[in-house]
Parts: C-alpha cells; sequence; structure tokens
C-alpha cells in the first residue's frame, strides 16, 4: 500500500530502529514510546486490522510478540508488559496496518500510562541493542 506509514517503514523508504525482522514480520521502536522500549510488531504483508488479518498471519505475528515481549521484559528490566491492539479510530487506531504495541511497564508506573517520550542521542540505539541482547 503505497501510502501505509508502516508499508514505507517495511520499504525503507521511512527510517525506523529495528529490534527484530523475519521473512514475513518486523518490529521496531514506536518513536513516541510510552515507556522506553515500546515495541511495534507488524506482519509485512499489509492488513488493516485484527478484522482483515488472516488467521495464518496473525499466529506468526503473535508468535513474534510473545518472543519479544520476553526480550522486553528482560532487556528493559521491566516488571510487566502490556501487549494491545488498537482497531478503529474509536479505539485509538491511528495507523491503518496491523500493529501490535509492547510497552515495558515499571513498577509504580501506571499512572502514566498515557505519556509519550522521546529518544535523546543515542539512547534509541542503545535500546535496541538492549532489546536484540535478551532475544539470543
Ligand atoms: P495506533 O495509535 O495506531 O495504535 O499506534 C500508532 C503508533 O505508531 C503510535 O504509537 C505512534 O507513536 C507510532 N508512530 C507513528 N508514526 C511513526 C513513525 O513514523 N515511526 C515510528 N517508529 N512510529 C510511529
Ligand atoms: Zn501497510
Amino acid at each position: 500500500m503505497p501510502e501505509c506509514l508502516f508499508c514505507k517503514i517495511i520499504a525503507g523508504e521511512i527510517p525506523s530502529y529495528k529490534v527484530y525482522e523475519d521473512a514475513d514480520t518486523l518490529a521496531f521502536l514506536d518513536i513516541n514510546p510510552n515507556n522506553y522500549g515500546h515495541t511495534l510488531v507488524i506482519p509485512k504483508d499489509h492488513f488493516e486490522n485484527i478484522y482483515t488479518t488472516p488467521d495464518e498471519t496473525l499466529c506468526k505475528t503473535m508468535i513474534v510478540v510473545r518472543k519479544l515481549a520476553t526480550a522486553i521484559r528482560n532487556g528493559m528490566e521491566a516488571d510487566g508488559i502490556n501487549v494491545t491492539i488498537n482497531n478503529e479510530p474509536a479505539a485509538g487506531q491511528v495507523v491503518d496496518h496491523l500493529h501490535i504495541h509492547i510497552i515495558p511497564r515499571h513498577e509504580g508506573d501506571w499512572e502514566t500510562k498515557s505519556q509519550h517520550l522521546k529518544y535523546k542521542d543515542d539512547q534509541a540505539i542503545e535500546t535496541i541493542e538492549k532489546i536484540k541482547a535478551a532475544l539470543q
């Protein structure tokens, strides 16, 4: 889908901090993370949301989500993990390409669950290195 932001990220037309990639799936840091390490996991094929994504694609994506959830928990020294999918604007979906949010949580930070942070300097690179190290 030429005008889809996440298809452009898959094609390399828009840069991203990649956490994981295989033939079917890509994971990269959210540009405005709720917490550092907030990652988006997407199928490389374009499907709009959970209603329209084929079972096989969804299953492959979710297997990656689970692996990454563990790596993000360990790599970011988190105490918990949110795994969420927003479907349709009323539920907060802004980008119309299925994506699963993985958000690390730390004890006591629940009040800040709506915050949007920014990465400074090399912080994004350091973050993906921590997660990748925990994936091995
Ligand atoms: P939604 O609200 O659709 O579930 O989530 C879309 C997410 O995409 C948001 O959390 C937003 O911060 C993230 N996002 C929007 N534009 C970009 C971008 O250009 N690069 C990256 N890495 N994330 C983006
Ligand atoms: Zn797309």
